[in-house]
């Protein structure tokens, strides 16, 4: 494994795996958040201004063989605004034309492949194919942090065809580390808060982070089976009774470790899953039948926001409460602002694996942060301990 700091790009072809699955306009296809293309920048500029080329390749959305809507082609100009220098594209990965675009690349010059998608062997991970795409490069660079859980040609396999010449960008490495910092480093107190809308997607998470945190603050559509498994009275809430073991398991180890699992005392409630219902404030342990808890409550807020703020490291993964609803995001800023507030005083704060990320963007406070990580489902598995095979690829 090489190492982006120190190696020397002079006169390489650089073939980069970003992850520019941005968000289209459906009508215009134009990119209508370039988080991602901004995300992978840095490591792009990096290259170009040590004398390499780059050639990038990603994929765009779920397609079926070749499909229009999801071409790269519709990127093209949004990448070259952010780079802030031109971008060639070709209409395909692997042909004839894509390896004759590679092959004239110049010093300083970028060229984007057609999405990566388009053929089959780029999801079942076929080792043909990412040999095709390795002939693109003369060093490998895996950026795609979202992508990074999965064993797919251009973010696993392609990296075997490199042996000495691959290497994390700056964005995975950033997201790894941040990943370290939170969860290996003996700052104290350590405070995950855990929220959305399940148990079940979040227990193999929950059940690890009992092994490392000091706060472990339980929120969103989850509490609730815990509640109930407690003895609550949670009327129609969001419920998986299959798990009210598993939560009730979750309670005694936590007690067991003296692990402050934190638990909302009050919770908004509506008579239904709409932002105009009627709601009320109630006690988490007797909400009437008929209503369902969509946000927490203002104690359980203050609660909350006590702990966050006394803490020195901070994991916020999944939402408080409903907060795509106006009425039912109150719960979510507030903690959105302790973690500000935390960082503001030095505690460093990942906000990572889904619901939470679009939230701290929603209310604008995503730079107030330590970390806001770009990948979903990836942190999600790295945070459960499992070991990447993008990330694998690169180390062993
Ligand atoms: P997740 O992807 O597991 O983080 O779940 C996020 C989703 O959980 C968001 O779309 C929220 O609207 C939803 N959610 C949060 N709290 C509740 C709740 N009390 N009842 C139902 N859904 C919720």
């Amino acid at each position: 494994m090489a190492d982006i700091h120190s190696y020397d790009f002079a006169g390489k072809r650089a073939l980069i795996r970003v992850d520019f699955n941005v968000p289209l306009n459906k009508e215009t296809f134009e990119v209508t958040d370039d988080t991602r293309i901004r995300a992978a920048a840095p490591t792009i500029k990096h290259i170009l201004n040590t004398g390499g080329s780059v050639v990038l390749m990603s994929h765009l959305g779920r397609p079926d063989g070749v499909e229009e809507k999801y071409s790269l082609k519709h990127i093209v100009s949004q990448v070259a605004k952010v780079l802030e220098v031109p971008v060639k594209f070709v209409n395909d990965c692997i042909n004839e034309d894509a390896q004759a675009a590679s092959k004239s690349l110049a010093t300083g010059e970028v060229l984007l492949l057609e999405n990566v998608r388009f053929y089959k062997q780029e999801t079942a991970g076929t080792e043909a194919f990412a040999e095709a795409l390795s002939k693109h490069g003369d060093v490998y660079v895996n950026d795609a942090f979202g992508t990074a859980h999965r064993a797919h040609a251009s973010t696993t396999v392609v990296a075997k065809f490199f042996p000495n010449d691959k290497m994390f960008g700056y964005l995975l490495e950033g997201e790894i580390k941040a990943v370290d910092k939170v969860l290996n480093s003996d700052e104290k107190p350590l405070t995950a808060i855990v929220g959305g809308a399940k148990v079940s997607s979040k227990i193999t998470i929950i059940d690890r982070l009992l092994n490392k945190v000091d706060n472990l603050i339980v929120g969103g559509g989850m509490a609730y089976t815990f509640i109930k498994a407690k003895g609550g009275h949670v009327g129609n809430s969001l419920v998986e009774d299959d798990y009210l073991a598993i939560a009730k398991n979750i309670l005694l180890k936590a007690e067991a470790k003296r692990i402050n699992l934190y638990l909302p005392v009050d919770t908004i409630v509506a008579d239904k899953f709409d932002n105009n219902a009627a709601q009320k404030l109630v006690n988490i342990n007797e909400i009437p039948d008929g209503w369902m808890g969509l946000d927490v409550g203002p104690e359980s807020s203050k609660e909350i926001r006590d702990i966050i703020v006394h803490s020195k490291l901070i994991l916020w993964n999944g939402p408080m409460g409903v907060f795509e609803m106006e009425n039912f995001q109150k719960g979510t800023i507030e903690v959105a602002n302790a973690v500000v507030e935390a960082t503001k005083n030095g505690a460093f704060s990942l906000i990572g694996g889904g619901d939470s990320v679009a939230a701290i963007n929603k209310f604008g406070l995503a730079d107030q942060v330590s970390y806001v990580s770009t990948g979903g489902g990836a942190m999600l598995e790295y945070l459960e301990g499992i070991e990447l095979p993008g990330i694998k690829a690169i180390n062993e």
